[in-house]
């Protein structure tokens, strides 16, 4: 309810603006709503999923073209162009996108500053768009005749818009498709391998950035009633960046704030200077200049965790109520084929990581796969659950063959798994992180999380992973940062993460690593339960004592080759497995 409050409160303010403040600062709170549009699109693309472009001035520029040409020439009523303007944006967003999202991190930058170049004189240089002078007498948005061309007018057109996106976003990052965006910054082997399609969710994200440029293009045309390419050089596509960054480049407050800050800053900026050194000339560039690396060097995260470490904390929380359980899948009878592995090879350059090992594994067993450190567990792992194409041999799972499968197809067959090297992610809530497990048990939309019609599925979804995360004892958790837990912890949450898919097959990576004994032994009595549920499990794990009374039976493999295989009891009795394992434990 406070968070209501606090959107009541603003709403208010933004609402009563226009009639208390003069019209010079309604101006520059259109340039505000303007701005924070297009950042907002940056928070999500950048802040959020990791994405970095410095070319979304590019987008606002082609909508403020596409509706000049449309009005100016044609003649059409700005409404249908702005139909047009979304619809050319997303070409062009899925064009590039489908272009410059293969390829990765700097490069992916770069393409962008290059195309925001080539669009610049683009612009410049054809004649329909007016050359450098521009195209204007653009009209005004008309609303039932009414003509929305003062500048209060223009500022309730803008900032409806800008209320609604930001509404949509924050709608959007706490779903089902947010929370897979949350991951695709440093989880995105995590996020496919919980039945995530990182590669599509990337173009989605790519997409929805230029369509909040593109809002802001055309609102931007109407407004200023004039277009030229001056205000979508590169330039503007850093600032758009900076204003991101500074605001606090994950959090959608964080776009209003850094628009807020950056538009009046160079605003009083640009007078002040000029007076202070008694000559004209652009030192607020400069001085910008200057100010953004302070900035940037003494918050990291912009200004909104810094802000809101000030204000009141949020509501507290509360669990999420108890919704219809999720439908789960059909479980193979206990005792029948399951997992089988034949003649399985993966190498890495001259490097034979997993040497032609065959084994076998049946419905409703915990079966412990051991090794030294470097003997291929991890890898045996990666191949099957197809985060690595193996090089020679096959992977049955149920009865087919799935060693080309790719990882979201293993998902959606039910195996689940956890990591080695803890995969959380660390800023998201424990329930969050956990509630990314039953990804595939949902099937809500990014519109359906904007416009927030998933509340069923979403209640479904986190009373899931509230669930799991009681019946792995974590239950206190829920609302803790997954990132602030001890590692023992996190590797706890994570089996609950695997969990949350129903799986039929759980693979784990060295789960006890890190917990203490007592830990341990409640670790050891939920894989017991698990098995009494009929789940099954093949385990990788260190402690010999832990694996020893748990597993079924033991698979041991030492430099990528299978040693031996068999009861727990035979194991250590087999020289072979003494000699080059066990040895060194006794
Ligand atoms: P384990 O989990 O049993 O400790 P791993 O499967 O992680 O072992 O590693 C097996 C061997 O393969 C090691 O020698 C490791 O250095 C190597 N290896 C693992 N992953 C890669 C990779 N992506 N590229 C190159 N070598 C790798
Ligand atoms: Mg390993």
């Amino acid at each position: 309810m406070r968070r209501h409050g606090a959107l009541f409160a603003f709403l208010v303010m933004v609402a009563l603006a226009p009639l208390v403040i003069p019209p010079f600062y309604v101006t520059l709170l259109n340039y505000i709503g303007l701005a924070t549009l297009v950042t907002l699109g940056l928070v999500v693309l950048t802040g959020v999923a990791g994405i970095v472009s410095f070319g979304q001035q590019a987008f606002v520029g082609i909508a403020a073209y596409t509706t000049a040409v449309l009005a100016v020439v044609l003649g059409v009523s700005p409404w249908l162009t702005l139909l047009a303007c979304l619809a050319i944006t997303a070409a062009a967003g899925l064009l590039l996108g489908a272009i410059t999202l293969r390829l990765s991190g700097h490069y992916l930058s770069i393409s962008t500053i290059a195309w925001g170049i080539a669009i610049y004189y683009l612009f410049g240089n054809l004649p329909l768009l007016g050359q450098y002078s521009g195209i204007d007498n653009i009209p005004s948005v008309s609303l039932f005749g009414w003509e929305l061309d003062s500048g209060s007018e223009s500022y309730y057109l803008i900032w409806v818009f800008v209320v609604a996106a930001l509404v949509a976003a924050k709608n959007l990052l706490d779903s089902r498709c947010g929370r897979a965006i949350r991951a695709l910054r440093f989880r995105s082997v995590m996020a496919e391998s919980f039945g995530v399609d990182t590669a599509s969710l990337k173009v989605v994200v790519f997409l929805y950035a230029a369509l909040l440029a593109g809002l802001s293009g055309w609102l931007y045309a109407h407004f200023l009633r004039f277009v030229s390419p001056h205000a979508f050089g590169v330039n503007a596509g850093i600032d758009y960046l900076f204003m991101a960054v500074i605001g606090g480049a994950s959090q959608v407050w964080g776009a209003l704030l850094g628009a807020s800050v950056l538009t009046m800053l160079k605003e009083w900026l640009k007078d002040l200077l000029p007076a202070m050194f008694q000559r004209t000339g652009n030192y607020e560039i400069v001085v910008f200049g200057v100010l953004m690396v302070f900035l940037l060097h003494r918050t990291r995260d912009g200004l909104a965790p810094a802000l809101s470490r000030i204000l009141p904390a949020g509501p507290a929380k509360s669990r999420p109520a108890d919704a219809p359980a999720l439908a789960r899948r059909a479980k193979p009878a206990s005792g029948t084929d399951l997992l089988a592995l034949r003649g399985l090879v993966k190498r890495f350059g001259g490097l034979v990581a997993v040497n032609d090992v065959s084994f076998e594994m049946k419905s409703g067993e915990i079966l412990g796969l051991i090794g030294p450190n470097g003997a291929g567990k991890s890898t045996l792992f990666n191949l099957i659950t197809g985060v690595l194409d193996s090089d020679a041999g096959a992977i049955e799972f149920r009865g087919e063959r799935v060693e080309r499968a790719t990882q979201r197809e293993i998902a959606r067959r039910g195996v689940s798994r956890t990591f080695q090297h803890v995969n959380l992610v660390s800023t998201m809530s424990v329930i969050e992180n956990v509630a990314i497990g039953a990804h595939l048990r949902g099937g809500s939309g990014t519109i359906a999380a904007m416009l927030h019609t998933e509340r069923a599925e979403e209640r479904q979804l986190l009373a899931e992973a509230a669930r799991q995360l009681d019946r792995v004892g974590l239950g206190d958790h829920l609302f803790e940062a997954a990132g602030s837990l001890p590692l023992g912890q996190q590797r706890i949450v994570e089996i609950a993460r695997a969990l949350c898919a129903d799986p039929v097959l759980l693979l784990m990576d060295e789960p006890a690593a890190g917990l203490r004994f007592a830990e341990k032994q409640a670790l050891a009595e939920l894989l017991r339960r698990l098995r009494g549920e009929g789940m099954s499990i093949l385990l990788v794990e260190h402690d010999m004592e832990f694996v020893m009374d748990l597993v079924d039976r033991l698979v041991v493999i030492d430099f990528g080759e299978k040693l031996a295989q068999g009861l727990p009891a035979e194991i250590q009795a087999n020289p072979a497995v003494r000699e080059a394992y066990l040895g060194g434990v006794e």
